[in-house]
């Protein structure tokens, strides 16, 4: 039952790649290899759209971060890799995303930044088994993880599902064309809330 929801293989490769990018070959390596996953060392999965990577190894390599270099280092981390995912994400799925199309860029920044989250929203509910709804209210964007492969199975005091924040961070001043926003994880899964909703500020922070 744990196996029924994944991420197509490409978002899998992206993750991978953006923790090479982050912690180096070695440190994926090292990961991979704690996480009892050696099939994924030097062989990451197909640039392909099968729904091959479960939820469990997502969430089983947040976790592993966490426990090797501790939960503020491996949250740390996560963020980054987030980052790194949206960069590479926004590339392999600029089609599908219809960001970089010229109406979309002539857009004023509050609904650019509406209209790029649900077309991420959308990405996320059209190609994987993660479903995310977003909600406005007071100047804020919240982003709800309806069925988050982050946190997974997990059980923790504190929001986990950092990677979402960075990727969102990223995917925030991408649109906004350098800005930097607040985007903080208010409630989720593994910390016993019913969602996992992480909070934008429309307004940037500078
Ligand atoms: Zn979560």
């Amino acid at each position: 039952m744990t196996e029924s929801y994944h991420y197509p293989n490409r978002m899998g490769r992206i993750i991978l790649l953006s923790m090479e990018e982050v912690m180096g070959r070695n440190g994926v390596n090292a990961i991979l290899k704690l996480a009892s996953y050696p099939g994924l060392i030097e062989n990451y999965l197909a640039d392909n759209t099968d729904l091959g990577f479960p939820f469990s190894t997502v969430s089983h390599l947040g976790e592993m971060l966490e426990q090797v270099y501790g939960p503020h280092g491996g949250r740390g981390l996560s963020l980054r890799i987030g980052r790194a995912c949206f960069n590479y994400g926004v590339r392999q799925y600029s089609t599908q995303l219809g960001l970089t199309q010229m109406a979309f860029r002539l857009l004023p920044l509050p609904l650019k930044l509406s209209t790029g989250a649900r077309a991420l929203a959308d990405l996320f509910n059209t190609f994987t088994d993660q479903r995310v709804r977003i909600e406005e209210q007071d100047k804020k964007l919240l982003w709800h993880i309806e069925r988050c492969p982050l946190c997974w199975e997990r059980r923790t005091q504190e929001p986990a599902c950092h990677l979402a924040v960075g990727l969102l961070q990223e995917a925030l001043y991408w649109l906004s064309g350098g800005k930097v926003f607040s985007v903080e994880e208010k409630t989720c899964f593994a910390a016993g809330d019913k969602t996992c909703m992480i909070a934008i500020d429309q307004s940037p922070v500078y």
